[in-house]
């Protein structure tokens, strides 16, 4: 099953086409995702024998983000191998967990503005939470997951790595840095949740394209449903909190020479299964 919003709404999408979820149960099911979200069971329940009638055509440009406003966003740093390796650390024996603050969080079509210093990509698959709960065992903690999406972990380079501690989620978070979407997909939805390959490309002010990153869920360090129930012991984890659970290899931070987004360029972010987001730069 495939989810999302349209202005703010909660849809099934299927076949390219959308459903809204409160008007085909006739307000039996809420219009507002995270309400949607707290009654999953339910909303699981009905969605097989859902009436299809009045769904509507959409394209992917028409998505707001699966979920607008979570209450709580995590975000996992050096969770592969060689990307611990190239940011020069050796991997880590516990998650090294951080926030996004939540008015970071994008569509999957949007414009960024680049702030002063150096935005830095970083792909990343986004796990977004069901019902919740505190201290989920990890026997049932992808039940706990709602569905998977597609992130961008934006990056300002110069504020994250500026004092000490580092600041980590401020220089995360500026407008648009969390973008997240097409959908989200449920874990039942793919061949294996815990394998799901996905790769960004950087498209030039000028046409070129470059693959930046590649990667597979199957290389965390801390998978999915080891990160659900490690952060569910110490945080209540509630409907529709995002957990972005790091990238791999290939961040510009980390290249030489280092390569930064510049105005004019365009990212483009595919996980397999769930489909793309599109984010382009401009100056601020
Ligand atoms: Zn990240």
């Amino acid at each position: 099953m495939r989810f999302g919003t349209i202005r703010d709404r909660f849809v099934l999408v299927r076949d390219g086409r959308a459903l809204d979820v409160a008007t085909a149960s006739d307000g039996a099911l809420p219009a507002d995702v995270l309400d949607a979200l707290s009654r999953w069971d339910e909303v699981r329940a009905w969605a097989p024998a859902a009436d299809w009638s009045g769904a509507v055509a959409v394209t992917e440009a028409d998505l707001g983000p699966p979920v607008p406003r979570p209450r709580q966003v995590f975000a996992i740093a050096l969770n592969y191998r060689p990307h611990a390796a190239e940011a020069g650390f050796t991997p880590p024996d516990a998650p090294l967990v951080f926030t996004k603050f939540p008015t970071c969080i994008g569509g999957p079509r949007s414009t960024v503005r680049l702030p002063a210093g150096n935005v830095d990509w970083e792909i990343e698959v986004v796990a977004v939470i069901g019902a919740g709960g505190f201290a989920i065992p990890h026997s049932r903690a992808w039940a706990a997951v709602a569905g998977l999406t597609c992130g961008q972990d934006l990056s300002e380079r110069v504020g994250q790595m500026r004092g000490t501690p580092p600041q980590f989620s401020l220089a995360k978070s500026h407008p648009g840095f969390g973008p997240i979407g097409p959908v989200a997909v449920t874990p039942d939805a793919f061949a294996n949740p815990s394998a799901v390959a996905f790769e960004s490309v950087l498209i030039g002010a000028g046409g070129g394209r470059e693959v930046v990153q590649t990667g597979n869920t199957a290389d965390m360090i801390f998978p999915v449903d080891d990160l659900v129930s490690r952060l569910s012991q110490v945080c209540t984890l509630l409907p529709g909190d995002l957990i972005f659970t790091g990238t791999p290899a290939g961040v510009g931070n980390r290249r030489s020479p280092r390569r930064f987004l510049r105005p004019g360029e365009t990212l483009v972010s595919r996980l397999d299964g769930v489909g793309e987001i599109r984010q382009t730069f401009v100056a601020s």
